[in-house]
């Protein structure tokens, strides 16, 4: 990030331009609606800026800027749209302490101003730092559309309103309220109003919906268990998405990516359960009193898991607690490895007159190595996703030589699917142990055994990851 964005309080401050033509017209309609004390240079002023002027809206200086002349002021702005005088008049404006931006100008401005969606007080600032104006202008086209054009006027009214509101518990009450104000009650009650009526119409709904919501019980809490997916935060679910959006507390495995962390609200509280399949972990008893802790206290908790829920997440044993304890329950399935990783390799799970079914293996259960119908594997076709196979790969491998698997047999192993950094390793059941050692892996991995990379290019030794547009 090059520009740091900030909203600078002008309210009496000093902002001075230099220029009178259309680009100095475009920066100071800008301006104008600030609280700024405008100042503007120009020996040959647009008829607008000299109306403005005469309106007593800024103060107008026929002639062209000398040293002196912006100081005191916090930003200005060179919009001569002549490279020499705009590089004369910033230097004034620098030694006078100024802020300053000249127009079409990048490289030698301080600051740049943004693109803007005006809902004063709600203003969304767009910014692409000059790479892609095209972008900006299509994102605030966007939102202008999205955005009620009464935003601004219900914001400050809510504003006004926020004392009286706080008659509600801090938390998840007040905020059902707020989001009843802006998104259902308000709009509702301003829609096609008059503007001379539109500021009591919302403070009436206001009111009405105060006294709604402080006769409602606090809502009762509930526990989502939510499944991450394999890691791209594109492959959330949209219900996912939403969860994130409006939990209270997010309890998380360690495996779930940080991107996906990132989308949960920024008031939620987050807690790593520190668990990693089943690999060295909080014990199980801990995360179920955790849970159960936070929805007993009425919080909206959503239990993060990668994947999905239901395969090797142990979701049974926090459902069993959650429903001993009669509080309520949701399963929000997710997108699981073995999806994610044979659509990396460009395959199918399943295929016609190759394999009827496919198996979800363990590497490991609670005993150690997981034992397997090994027999059943060893014959040819069969097709099974291996989770938390890296360090019983050994064992995988000679349980399924002896029972008569062919040595040839594909193996491929998937590592960090869907994120930046999978990697692919195409191997056989004979190379499986030997490479993955060589490979030496950290991330988490799924062996597909029976299948191979579609094409051979892909084999070796990375998959490019697909830009999802
Ligand atoms: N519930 C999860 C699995 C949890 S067990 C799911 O449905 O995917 C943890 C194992 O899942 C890891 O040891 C690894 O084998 C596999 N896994 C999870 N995410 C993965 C990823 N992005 N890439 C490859 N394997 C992954």
């Amino acid at each position: 990030m090059q520009h740091f964005p900030i909203f600078v309080a002008l309210a009496g401050r000093r902002v001075v331009l230099s220029g009178g033509g259309e680009a100095a017209c475009a920066k100071l309609r800008l301006l104008l609606k600030t609280e700024a004390h405008l100042t503007v240079f120009a020996p040959d002023p647009a008829p607008d800026i000299a109306a403005w002027a005469a309106e007593g809206r800024l103060r107008l200086l026929r002639r062209a800027m000398e040293p002196g002349d912006a100081t005191c002021a916090a930003l200005f702005y060179a919009a001569d749209e002549d490279a020499a005088e705009d590089a004369r008049t910033s230097a004034i404006a620098r030694a006078d302490g100024a802020l300053i931006n000249i127009v079409d100008n990048l490289g030698d401005s301080q600051f740049i101003t943004p693109a803007i969606v005006d809902r004063d007080p709600v203003t969304v600032a767009i910014g692409t730092e000059g790479a892609a104006p095209v972008l900006a202008r299509s994102i605030k086209a966007d939102l202008e559309e999205r955005l009620p054009t009464q935003l601004g006027l219900l914001t400050r009214v809510g504003k006004r309103f926020r004392r009286m509101a706080a008659a509600l518990p801090a938390g998840r009450k007040r905020r059902a309220f707020w989001a009843d104000y802006y998104f259902e009650a308000g709009p509702r009650a301003v829609d096609g109003v008059e503007t001379g009526d539109a500021e009591a119409r919302a403070q009436g709904a206001l009111d009405a919906l105060l006294a709604r919501h402080l006769s409602e019980d606090q809502a009762p809490g509930h526990v989502f268990f939510v499944g991450a997916g394999p890691g791209d935060p594109e492959l959330l679910t949209l219900k996912a998405r939403k969860l994130l959006d409006t939990a209270d507390v997010v309890i998380h495995d360690r495996l779930i990516a940080p991107e996906i962390l990132d989308l949960a609200r920024r008031e939620a509280r987050m807690i790593s359960a520190g668990k990693e399949g089943f690999g060295p972990s909080v014990a199980q008893s801990e995360i179920n009193d955790l849970i159960l802790q936070h929805v007993q206290a009425g919080a909206q908790v959503v239990r993060l898991k990668s994947g999905d829920p239901g395969v090797f997440g142990r979701l049974d044993e926090e459902i069993e607690a959650v429903s001993a304890a009669g509080q309520p329950y949701t399963v929000v399935p997710g997108i699981t490895a073995a999806a994610s990783a044979v659509a990396g390799i460009g395959q199918s799970l399943t295929q016609r007159a190759r394999n009827a079914s496919v198996r979800l293996l363990t590497g490991h259960d609670m005993k150690g190595f997981a034992d397997h119908d090994w027999t059943a594997l060893a014959k040819p076709g069969e097709v099974a996703a291996i989770y938390m196979g890296k360090k019983a790969a050994r064992f995988i491998q000679g349980r399924l030589m002896m029972h008569g698997a062919d040595p040839a047999t594909p193996v491929t192993v998937v590592e960090n699917a869907s994120r930046a950094d999978q990697r692919v390793i195409a191997t056989s059941l004979s190379g499986l142990a030997a490479e993955l050692a060589a490979a030496q892996l950290s991330g988490p991995a799924l062996f597909l055994y029976g299948l191979a990379p579609r094409a051979a290019a892909e084999v070796i030794p990375e998959l490019p990851r697909q830009e999802v547009l």
